[in-house]
């Protein structure tokens, strides 16, 4: 069975993609995979100035890395090419030569200056701003007048009166729109180049999108794009607009909230389907608590469960799914997602060990540094509740600790079932102290797996120097 349902993500690539953005590509993608559908990537980079290649780069390489890889787009598939809006010009032509024919668009001469001076005028006789008409009916012979005298119009689109523009969002239900309230607007720019509606609205037609979900933000701009591809019969697509994420004091999700990129969140060591359990969790509810792989994410994805409230960014939840995707890497991964420079420092034979012992503490690759210096480096810094475990168990224990380990070698339950005989101490006060002589910490990875990595030379030495810091 073929399915006709095809999505999109059209990103500007003005920028780095941020949770937000992303978020917005994986409801998308998750939404085409459940009925095996298409995911289509558009390009929107009419604004030539900010667009840059290098953002495109990255943004095509954060959504693979997220594991949204698209059916149809740049370098796969290119059915409905181009698929950057800076390459179809000539496909905008024929529409605005179109729209102008059945006279459902106009050139337009007010400069910036009249525009912002009826904008005042209207906003302070207390009415919403629009668009005054002033260009609406000029006649050819103004028109060319104007052009012959070099002005550079903009084209606008002429809002038919007395329109109700109706439609059913997928996630906020049934939204009607006076088209009398929306002032004729620009779909052209003086430059020649289009703006957002129109070659957002046209490209979804002509690719055969059937569903964009997008953010709220551009629940506004619909029935503007409904009436411009009503104008040109053109099919549209559902559109379903999803609440935005904020942080915890409810504004928008900015940097400040600890927002980054996907280039950030993976130099950091944020592995993708722990972020993609998060996103898809954040203004999404599913009735499954575990970690989903990616396909459970599309099979219990249901555009009835989008929330309309404003999502809230929770970084401890993205954490949560973070220290659940990091317990599932294997060693192989869990080895190779640390850094160079950790892995550098970490004796070869040690290696399965070494991750074996520390990965259930382990929540990003730099958390590894300390466990290395610990367990392969002289060096040993106690911190204040060890010194002070080590102080409250007294010379005595660290002499019968430093005997016991003589027999025991590193083998930890021998040595602690040694030392609980000769000291009478159990429980936390035998392993408390122990740890923190060996460690110079009170919390970390099992003993039993530790102490065979520190070897039994540096761990008589730290006992020695435990013993020392009980004088
Ligand atoms: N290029 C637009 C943006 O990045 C696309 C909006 C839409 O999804 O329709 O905001």
């Amino acid at each position: 069975m073929t399915s006709t349902i095809k999505t999109r993500f059209a990103p500007s690539p003005t920028g780095l993609v941020h949770l937000g953005n992303v978020r917005t590509a994986l409801f998308n993608a998750l939404y085409a995979k459940k009925q095996q559908g298409t995911f289509l990537l558009r390009i929107e980079d009419t604004d030539a100035e900010r667009s840059r290649d290098e953002f495109t780069q990255q943004l095509m390489a954060d959504l693979r890395w997220l594991g949204l890889d698209w059916q149809e787009g740049p370098e796969i598939n290119d059915s409905n090419a181009p698929y950057f809006q800076s390459q179809r010009a000539d496909i905008y032509a024929r529409y605005y030569t179109q729209l102008e024919q059945q006279n459902a668009a106009y050139p337009c001469f007010c400069s910036a200056h009249e525009l912002t001076i009826s904008r005042k005028l209207q906003l302070s006789s207390g009415r919403a701003p629009r668009y005054s008409g002033t260009c609406s009916h000029l006649t050819p012979e103004e028109i060319q007048h104007k052009l012959e005298a070099g002005l550079q119009p903009t084209l606008r689109f002429r809002v038919p009166k007395n329109t109700t523009i109706e439609f059913n969002d997928v996630v906020r239900g049934s939204q009607r729109f006076q088209a009398d309230d929306i002032g004729d607007f620009i779909i052209r720019r003086a430059d020649g180049t289009p703006a957002f509606f129109f070659c957002n609205a046209v490209d979804d037609s002509l690719m055969g999108v059937s569903l964009v979900l997008r953010g709220e933000d551009h629940l506004t701009n619909t029935p503007r794009q409904l009436l411009i591809l009503q104008a040109l019969n053109l099919q549209a697509p559902d559109y379903g607009h999803i609440s935005l994420i904020v942080g915890d004091d409810g504004s928008p999700l900015s940097k400040r909230h600890g927002s980054q990129s996907l280039k950030d969140l993976q130099d950091k060591g944020w592995l993708p389907h722990g972020v993609a359990n998060y996103l898809a969790r954040l203004g999404h509810t599913y009735s499954q608590d575990h970690f989903m792989t990616s396909e459970e994410l599309a099979q219990y994805f249901e555009l009835s469960r989008l929330g309309k409230a404003p999502a809230r960014f929770d970084a401890q939840q993205m954490h949560h799914w973070q220290q659940i995707a990091v317990s599932k890497l294997d060693h192989e991964n869990l080895w190779n997602w640390l850094d160079k420079n950790t892995r550098s420092q970490i004796p070869v034979s040690q290696k399965e060990a070494f991750v074996t012992a520390v990965r259930p503490n382990l929540v990003f690759p730099k958390d590894a540094d300390q466990w290395v210096t610990v367990l392969f480096s002289d060096l040993i810094c106690f911190e204040s509740e060890a010194t002070q475990e080590i102080q409250t168990a007294g010379k005595a224990f660290f002499e019968m600790a430093l005997q016991a380990i003589e027999t025991s070698g590193t083998n930890w339950s021998e040595l602690t079932n040694l030392l609980k005989i000769s000291s009478g101490k159990k429980g936390k006060s035998l392993f408390m102290p122990l740890r923190s002589a060996l460690t110079g910490k009170t919390h970390g990875p099992e003993m039993g797996k530790l102490l065979p990595l520190l070897g039994k030379d540096r761990a008589i030495q730290r006992l020695k120097n435990a013993y020392s810091l009980t004088e």
